[in-house]
Parts: structure tokens; sequence; C-alpha cells
């Protein structure tokens, strides 16, 4: 049985990436409490219109809410989960193994990057906007072919509106600030992996399934 997989890391150190190749090569299911918030805004649901300026400012949104977006997407009935961009805070990390995790057998794996590397890795960052696609581009790393278009389905490819250089200094404020105590937290239930996720993507991802024993 593979475990569920809470992974951790800073905006742009890869969990976008590393969680596609989960999905496509291991089977994981994946829920991104980011994706969901962008989900709301873009459907303009009462919902996506209180949040939008919280997110455009970098700031978190308030945990109750985050958890119940998250707990009515996830099922866990339906295998093993990546949880991705959850938990942010320690009251989080308590929340999901109280009320959606109940001592299911999980890993957490912390994708350690500098974060002098992550400014340009983001700010370059490009997404396909067709959600049921979702492939990550960079400009400096991985072109599309075709400029503005999704060499995997099509689509347009969309900058992030969080991924901005200013919107970015928040994001890493805020997970600076945050970040240990999470990491303590797992070190402490000794589930805690820490992966030098700077080099590329596929030494990466070997080392995380190493992590995950997959
Ligand atoms: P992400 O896609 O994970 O980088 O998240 C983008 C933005 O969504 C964050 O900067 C927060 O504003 C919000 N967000 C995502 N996940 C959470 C969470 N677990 N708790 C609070 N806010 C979140």
């Amino acid at each position: 049985m593979k475990p569920q997989l809470i992974l951790l890391g800073a905006p742009g150190s890869g969990k976008g990436t590393q969680a596609a190749k989960l999905v496509s090569e291991l089977g994981y299911n994946h829920v991104s409490t980011g994706d969901l918030l962008r989900t709301e805004i873009a459907k303009k649901t009462d919902l996506g219109k209180r949040i939008a300026g919280i997110i455009e400012q970098g700031k978190l949104v308030d945990d109750t809410t985050v958890l119940e977006l998250l707990q009515s997407n996830c099922n866990l009935q339906k295998g093993a989960y990546i949880f991705d961009g959850y938990p942010r805070n320690k009251d989080q990390a308590k929340a999901l193994d109280d009320v959606v995790l109940k001592g299911t057998k999980s890993v957490a794996i912390y994708l350690e990057v500098d974060l002098d590397l992550l400014m340009a890795r983001i700010t370059n960052r490009r997404t396909c906007s067709n959600k049921a696609c979702g492939e990550i581009f960079n400009l400096l790393t991985k072109v599309p072919k075709k400029q503005g278009i999704c060499d995997k389905c099509g689509a347009e490819i969309i900058q992030r509106k969080d991924d901005n250089e200013e919107t970015v200094n928040n994001r890493f404020g805020v997970f600076k600030s945050t970040i240990g105590d999470i990491l303590e937290y797992y070190k402490g239930k000794g589930v805690l992996h820490t992966i030098d996720a700077s080099i590329n993507p596929d030494v990466t991802f070997a080392a995380v399934r190493k992590a995950l024993g997959v």
C-alpha cells in the first residue's frame, strides 16, 4: 500500500511537477488547496470572491475555509493522495491528521530549495489554462515549443496572477515564518524526509520514490 503523501516546499520548489509524475507513474490522487482556491476564484463563487484579494496579496486563506474545501475534495477510499499546499501551519497539520488522515499511514516530504533560486523559477513559471491538463512550463528551463501554446493539449498557456515578484516576496515571507513549525511537527512524528530539490525534477523524483518506498 502506498502511503499518503504530505508534500511540503516553498512556492516554486516543484511540488506540482512532482505531483504530476506521482499521478501518472504511480497512480496517486492529487489534491492542491491552491488549485482548489483558484478554481473557486475562476468560477466566481461567493467563496472565490471572498478570497481573491487574499490570494493576490500572497497571504493565507483562513484555516476553516481551506479545511472544508479540502475535505469535500478528497476521499481516502479512492486510495493514496498527495496533499499539496496543505498544511500551511501547525494547526492545519493537526487538522489533517485528526480530520482527514485519521491514522492512515503517511509520509511527509520536504522539497528543499534555496529561496534565491526560486524567485527566477516562479516568475518564469507558466501553466496550461486547461484545468484537465495543467501542464507546467518554465520560460527558462521548459520552454513551450510554440509560444503561448501548451505542447500537450494545445490550450493557451497563462501566468498565475500571484506569480509576480511582489506577491512572491509576500508568499516567501509567509513560507519562512511557518515552515519551521510544520517540519518540527512531522519530524516529531518520525515521518519527515527532506530532499534536495534544486538539481532537476528527475533526480528529485527518484529521491521521492525512495522516501515513499515505492
Ligand atoms: P499554492 O498554489 O499552494 O502556492 O497556493 C496559492 C495561494 O493559495 C497561497 O498563497 C494562499 O493564498 C492560498 N492557499 C493555498 N493553500 C492554502 C492553505 N493550505 N491555507 C491557506 N491558504 C492557502
